[in-house]
């Protein structure tokens, strides 16, 4: 199963990718999670991105993509995997068209979690609640402020990938408005009938 999970930032992405990889046994690859362990590693990639990702940007392209391809290509990806935060814009979703294209393989589903915008904060404020009282860190982009700007690149540059998606024919609706434990059964009923046909 390869895999692609779409959404807002907020929608739920990490926590359902965690319960999908569970079901598949694949793994959950998220790009905004590599880009964090560079920055904590205080690498050459994380300098580079660190300042982006404060603000709210996206980092550049070509950085992503070499990334995604260094670790699509280790062994433990053979079965699938589900990508969380990729490809983030068309250039991204050519450039894995094409990777995954000359290994001869394809992708089973784009799935997008759809949740209003008005509901987002209020979602990101409980996350950062939670790792508050879990005593873990507090994302620096998770601010009232830079979840605009987050959500305004989500909205004009990965949201037409859904046309994209459609177009070939791989795009799953889910409502990530829902409890979370529906989301989850959504998604598996939604990716059991690209199964089955
Ligand atoms: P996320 O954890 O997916 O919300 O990503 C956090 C931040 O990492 C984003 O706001 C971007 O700055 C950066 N990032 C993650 N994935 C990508 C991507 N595919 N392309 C560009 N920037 C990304």
């Amino acid at each position: 199963m390869r895999l692609i999970l779409m959404g807002p930032p907020g929608a739920g992405k990490g926590t359902q990718a965690a319960r999908l990889t569970e079901h598949f046994k694949i793994p959950h690859l998220s790009t905004g999670d590599m880009l964090r362990a560079e920055v904590a590693g205080n690498t050459g990639i994380g300098k580079k991105a660190k300042t982006l990702m404060d603000a709210g940007n996206l980092a550049p392209d070509s950085m992503i993509v070499d990334m995604i391809e260094g670790r699509i290509s280790k062994d433990d990806c053979r079965g699938g995997f589900i990508l969380d935060g990729f490809p983030r814009n068309t250039a991204q979703a050519d450039a894995l068209s094409a990777m995954l294209g000359t290994k001869g393989l394809a992708l089973d589903a784009a799935v997008i979690l759809d949740v209003d915008d008005e509901a987002l904060l209020a979602r990101i404020e409980r996350r950062n609640e939670e790792n508050r009282k879990a005593g873990r860190a507090v994302r620096a982009d998770d601010t009232p402020e830079t979840l605009k700007t987050r959500l305004k690149a989500f909205h004009a540059q990965t949201r037409p990938l859904v046309a994209y998606y459609e177009g070939k024919g791989l795009l799953k609706r889910v409502d990530g408005m829902q409890d979370v434990n529906n989301v989850t059964a959504d998604l598996l009923a939604s990716l059991k009938h690209r199964q089955a046909s």
